[in-house]
């Protein structure tokens, strides 16, 4: 571990705090995952309450700072009560770019001694593919006008001999089915054909699987394994979007399984034409099989999910709370499951039956959510208010501080109330890059520990916004 010089007489004090915590890093997420991101942090400064920690590239720092951060921050915090802020930075002098890492030569397949994580037998690819929930399969899926053409593709996708369009691309909404379909479809393969080999993962597993076979050199193993599969699922594609070299490696992947016409099955949240950012190869690519969309449910759909659920727990739960609930959570279906085996845990604990009234006490902050989801046009709006200046500066290029602090203080809430992406923060404020909303979240973050003014101003702020 380096350390920076400008540690002064605490060194001692901080690395053996540091000790302390990469051991309870180690513990808690693994000795995997604390090898890959965790073991890579160093750290450069403390400055009164200011810790920087470094790591070598950009990417890691993002995957660091998506992942790690609050445990991060919690474990200082409780070793040094006078940390208030951890910054992660990309101290590039120590090289291990990712791309750096895509050029090393590769080693030839299964020479002695390389360390390969991707057997090439394909007992061991289990790991790969991530678990199949048993309760997602075709059965179970209750089809109404809004899927119905990505429920028929399915199922054509999971029945066909041949393979019938490459790829089958499904996009939608959160929560409305997508990881559902895809789960069916390798239930009923592995059913029907338990010789075919079917890997389903996400997008971000892919690219955690790849980056891993970068550093342990075993690409070679990688490519093979993903290479020899019949069906490839990958869910929320969208995930790889900016990744480079995982998006390139992906496009490969896809491409040889493609012309060896053997069947591909995306999902993502919007249609290829709609994803910014993709290349325009591969957009062209996905837009030759088959993209079906899902919409938004409808009440109907709404109903018959309820129905299908409140059936199969064996609880009775009258029509009226049924048309109450389709009614009052239209968001997506998750949460429409969510209220009702809140109900059902109800009902069956204390015996009594559900009533819309017991129905309305017991999801009050469910239908309190779900009245009234913020939106990043309301925060928008509201701190423009607050600032006094113009809703259209929220999107602007302007840099004056005047206009700038105010539209940072808005990511950040952003960031905060709702539950968007950093990238898709940024493309309601004019199309920022989504580093210069990390940026932003990460001054207010520091502002907000420093400065009582404005940390009370910000407090009033969401209190409003929440109310
Ligand atoms: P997505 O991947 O699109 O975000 P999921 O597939 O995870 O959504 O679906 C969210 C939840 O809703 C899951 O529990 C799933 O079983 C359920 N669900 C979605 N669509 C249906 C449907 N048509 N019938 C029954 N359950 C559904
Ligand atoms: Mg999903």
């Amino acid at each position: 571990m380096s350390i920076g010089k400008s540690l002064a007489d605490s060194d001692s004090l901080l690395n053996a705090q540091w000790a302390r915590i990469r051991s309870k890093l180690r513990h808690e997420f693994g000795d995997a995952t604390f090898r890959s991101w965790l073991q890579p942090l160093s750290i450069v400064t403390k400055r009164s309450g200011l810790l920087h920690l470094s790591v070598p590239s950009r990417f890691m720092r993002d995957w660091v700072v998506t992942h790690y951060l609050d445990r991060l921050k919690d474990l200082w915090v409780g070793e040094n009560p006078e940390i208030g802020i951890v910054e992660i930075i990309v101290d590039t002098n120590v090289k291990m770019e990712e791309e750096v890492a895509a050029d090393l030569p590769q080693p030839p397949i299964m020479s002695d001694g390389v360390k390969n994580d991707f057997a090439l037998d394909w007992e061991k690819a289990e790991h790969v593919s991530a678990p199949l929930d048993p309760r997602l399969t075709f059965e179970n899926f209750v089809v109404g006008k809004s899927n119905e053409l990505a429920h028929a593709a399915a199922l054509k996708v999971a029945e066909a001999g041949q393979v019938p369009f490459n790829p089958l691309f499904l996009y939608g909404g959160v929560g409305l089915g997508k990881t559902h379909l895809m789960h069916a479809i390798a239930w009923h393969i592995r059913r029907r054909h338990p010789d075919k080999k079917v890997i389903y993962l996400s997008a971000e597993k892919f690219m955690y699987q790849f980056i891993r076979a970068l550093r342990d050199k075993s690409t070679v193993a990688f490519k093979e394994l993903f290479r020899s599969v019949d069906v490839l699922m990958v869910d929320d594609v969208q995930f790889i979007i900016g990744k480079e070299s995982t998006q390139e490696e992906f496009f490969h992947t896809f491409n040889a399984l493609a012309d060896k016409n053997h069947q591909i099955v995306l999902s993502a949240d919007k249609s290829p034409s709609d994803l910014e950012g993709l290349e325009e190869r591969m957009r062209s690519r996905l837009g030759w099989g088959l993209v079906a969309d899902i919409h938004p449910t409808t009440y109907e759909l709404r109903m018959g999910i309820l129905q299908n659920k409140a059936e199969q727990s064996g609880v009775e739960i009258p029509a009226k709370v049924l048309e109450f609930l389709a009614h009052r959570v239209a968001s997506n279906i998750r949460e429409l499951e969510g209220a009702l085996t809140r109900l059902i845990a109800h009902a069956t604990l204390v015996g009594r039956p559900v009533t819309i009234e017991s129905s309305q006490e017991l999801l009050r902050d469910l239908l309190r959510a779900s009245d009234r989801r913020m939106t990043v046009e309301e925060i928008q709006r509201r701190v423009a208010e607050h600032y006094n200046i113009k809703l259209s500066d929220m999107q602007s290029p302007r840099r004056a501080r005047q206009v700038a602090r105010p539209r940072q203080i808005a990511m950040y809430l952003s960031k905060q109330l709702t539950t968007l992406s950093l990238p898709d923060i940024g493309r309601k404020f004019g199309g920022r890059d989504h580093t210069t909303v990390m940026h932003a979240v990460k001054k207010v973050e520091e502002l907000y520990a420093t400065n009582s003014t404005l940390a009370e101003d910000i407090d009033l702020l969401r209190h409003r916004l929440q109310a």
